[in-house]
């Protein structure tokens, strides 16, 4: 051990004060203080990364190498092209993945899958099925069992959907998504991504919508492009990158937070007196232990075939960001779940803890999860490039047409895509990006699209089969000029589509299942028109010019490139007649609204009881999350904060009887205002600790049997009277005793690492 690290030792045990209630204090950054980056088992000098690469991957690689041709080509038909693999070819599948699995040390498999819960769900099987006669292991591993599992799913919310008699969940089996293994201390297990299903086929789950979704885009897209005269497109998939922010917490921190443990977020906290300020943090160079945890995530992730490139420090202080190539949507939803697993379970061993809440800490920067979207052909080109040949520009112009249009009629559908009680901290607050929902497309593409609705190119500037839309500038749409603008929630930047509104807890199956779905309308929109109008004997160039101009036309005004925080564009967003919906309960009604339904029905997303029960779940969410913290809230004032604030009053009080006892005639005016202010501040602590108590009990949902003013209730009554407890509570933790304060500071949380 170095010398260093025993200075350290020596001087932190000096600092070990009395039996005060902050020696856990003291002793968290004492341990923090000789604390060491973790050695893993990183080392890219034994393995490079080309070697660990989705080593714990059943990729197209090991199936090449393992399965027979004919059954491989199946797989290959059923990935790219969405056929159904049959059930013989399925069996072969199995035996190879079970035959793969064993031979990497899995024990276990499990169907993973993702509930309406928001996280994955697991139930591990192990593939002996016998003692066999000789009483030796059989292993075994069917098609049967890899297509399809029934776990007993009761308690998994349904929103209404499934009655208890008919409780069954089904699991099924989901090619598109490779099966991958999970290593944990002892052991490890093979993991089969799947869809989970009612009895009679109601999707219960987060992917199965996406997949639906995903199918009915590739259908409208594929019909935009051949009408568009690209005949050898295929298959059209979404592509998406989403760019993860997560704090991390030393957990001797951590483990005296009731707060963070329970409800993900701290309850209590004064702003730090260095806050994100003198923006220090971002992109600043990453401390030893830090990059340690990353580097080990990286390892990880690796090996799991997730490809994360991108490191750095946030903005706030303590918080980060991690960035993988895009892929596939359906991929990149699984592997958004996988590495927030893999984030935090490496976080423990590496003494952390990686916080993924919207908001963990008011007074610096919230976590968000910009979701990079757009959409590639079975060539992988890219259909937001730009491009440099007029074709190409008219097939992206077409496309931008069709986004655009998307967002704006249904920017009520995006908003409540994100809409849940953790990202209320965020949206709609002094936060980016606001609850607005609006479209950046940077200066040149503005011009563009303006030139377009204006008609410059009325002029007949058609030649030969192309169109020109004037778009000569766009070959030198260099990206950066694009992606400048860090407050919209909707930008373009570059070549696809970021939206920043997205939660950082959050799975990004939703968001990109309603992305995919009011797309795949718009697009079917256009096709439709431009179909029309070469019906009716229009060229279709022409016909291509005027839908996307008329288009446009009518959706122009979700277009905003200026400062998306700023009370100019509040009021010209209303004067636009765009929604503002600030919270989780304005948002999600959204969902019940008769264009929705029938977006979601028309293409075969959600029937309208799994809309309703999307709905019916979130709402319970908003509420049961509200719930806790309020108990949470009321909890530790009550047993923590109150009592380190008395405990300093009679300290103060004690202090002035005795010294006007020792000293006749003193004037402690001063020290009097002191104490009348810790007094009254407790005195204020408690009121509003009983009315926040009061309110929890008269919110039992029996009273409020409608589950919106059940939510309601809880948006204007129980947040306001958490914030109230906060509030006074904040004020007495600046002015209590240091070494009396119980919960450790967001001065130290966010600092001590
Ligand atoms: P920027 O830093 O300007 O946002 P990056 O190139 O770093 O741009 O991309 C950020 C994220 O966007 C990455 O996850 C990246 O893989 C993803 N991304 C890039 N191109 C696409 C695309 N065509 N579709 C979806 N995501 C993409
Ligand atoms: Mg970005």
């Amino acid at each position: 051990m170095s010398t260093m690290t025993e200075n350290k030792k020596a001087h932190a045990h000096r600092n070990n004060g009395g039996n005060t209630h902050s020696s856990s204090r003291r002793a968290a950054i004492q341990a923090i203080q000789s604390r060491e980056p973790v050695n893993a088992s990183v080392d890219y000098t034994r393995n490079t990364v080309s070697e660990i690469y989705g080593s714990n991957v059943f990729n197209r690689h090991i199936m090449r190498t393992m399965l027979p041709k004919q059954v491989y080509k199946a797989v290959l038909r059923c990935l790219d092209h969405g056929e159904r693999l049959d059930a013989n070819h399925a069996d072969i599948v199995a035996n190879a993945m079970k035959d793969w699995a064993i031979s990497k040390g899995c024990s276990h498999f499990t169907h993973w899958f993702m509930p309406m819960t928001g996280l994955t769900a697991e139930k591990h099987d192990s593939f002996l099925v016998s003692g066999g006669d000789e009483g030796l292991a059989i292993l075994e591993f069917s098609g049967k069992v890899l297509i399809q599992g029934e776990p007993d799913a009761s308690s998994f919310p349904s929103g209404g959907i499934r009655s208890t008699f008919e409780a069954r969940g089904y699991t099924g089996w989901d090619p598109t998504s490779p099966a991958f293994i999970m290593e944990s201390t002892n052991g490890k297990t093979l993991c089969i991504p799947t869809v989970f299903c009612s009895f009679s086929g109601q999707a219960l789950d987060k992917k199965t919508p996406l997949l639906r979704s995903l199918e009915a885009i590739n259908k409208q897209a594929t019909r935009m492009l051949h009408l568009l005269g690209n005949k050898d497109v295929k298959r059209v998939i979404c592509t998406v990158g989403p760019e993860q922010e997560y704090f991390l917490i030393d957990e001797a921190f951590y483990l005296q937070r009731p707060d963070l443990i329970n409800s993900g977020r701290a309850l209590f906290g004064a702003k730090p007196p260095k806050g994100q300020e003198m923006e220090d943090h971002y992109w600043g160079s990453i401390k030893e232990r830090v990059l340690a945890y990353m580097m080990e995530t990286e390892n990880e992730l690796y090996k799991l075939g997730v490809p994360v490139k991108t490191r750095h420090n946030e903005v706030a202080p303590a918080q980060f960001e991690v960035a993988p190539v895009f892929e596939s949507s359906n991929v990149a939803t699984d592997h958004n779940m996988v590495l927030m697993e893999v984030f935090r379970k490496t976080a423990l061993k590496h003494g952390l803890r990686c916080l993924f809440h919207e908001k963990p800490f008011s007074g610096v920067n919230g976590s968000g999860k910009h979701n990079n979207w757009s959409m590639a052909d079975d060539e992988g080109n890219n259909l937001l490039e730009p491009g440099k040949t007029p074709e190409s520009n008219t097939q992206f112009i077409v496309v931008l047409t069709a986004v655009i249009r998307a967002v704006n009629r249904y920017a009520k559908l995006v908003r409540a895509s994100v809409a849940f009680a953790g990202n209320d901290h965020r949206l709609g607050a002094n936060e980016a990006p606001p609850a607005i929902i609006s479209i950046f497309l940077g200066d040149k593409l503005t011009e563009l699209v303006q030139g377009i609705i204006k008609g410059k190119n009325d002029d007949g500037k058609l030649s030969g089969r192309t169109i020109d839309f004037g778009v000569s500038t766009l070959p030198s749409l260099a990206r950066d000029d694009s992606d400048r603008n860090r407050t919209s929630p909707f930008a373009f930047t570059g070549n696809k589509f970021e939206f920043r509104a997205v939660g950082s807890s959050q799975s990004i199956a939703w968001p990109n299942t309603i992305l995919n779905a009011i797309v795949a309308e718009s697009l079917d929109y256009m096709a439709t028109e431009i179909e029309k109008l070469t019906k009716s004997g229009t060229d279709l160039h022409k016909a291509v010019e005027q839908v996307v101009k008329e288009t446009l036309k009518q959706n122009e005004r979700i277009l905003f490139n200026g400062d998306n925080y700023s009370q100019d564009w509040h009021d010209e967003a209303e004067k636009r007649g765009l929604p503002n919906l600030k919270s989780t309960i304005e948002a999600l009604p959204a969902l019940t609204e008769d264009e929705s339904k029938k977006l979601f029905a028309k293409y075969g997303i959600l029937q309208e009881d799994e809309l309703d029960s999307r709905y019916n779940i979130m709402l319970e969410g908003f509420c049961k999350t509200i719930n806790v913290e309020a108990l949470l809230t009321a909890n530790i004032a009550t047993t923590m904060i109150l009592p380190a604030a008395l405990e300093y009053q009679t300290r103060v009080a004690t202090t002035i009887v005795q010294t006007k006892q020792a000293v006749s005639g003193i004037n402690l005016t001063s020290q009097e205002g002191m104490l009348r202010e810790v007094a009254e501040k407790v005195n204020k602590l408690r009121e509003n600790i009983e009315l926040l108590e009061s309110l929890r009990h008269s919110s039992k949902e029996d009273e409020h049997d409608d589950l919106y003013a059940h939510a309601k209730f809880y948006q204007h009554k129980v947040i306001p009277a958490m914030n109230d407890v906060r509030t006074i509570a904040d004020e007495l933790e600046l002015i209590v005793d240091d070494a009396l304060w119980p919960l450790p500071k967001f001065r130290e949380m966010l600092y001590i690492y």
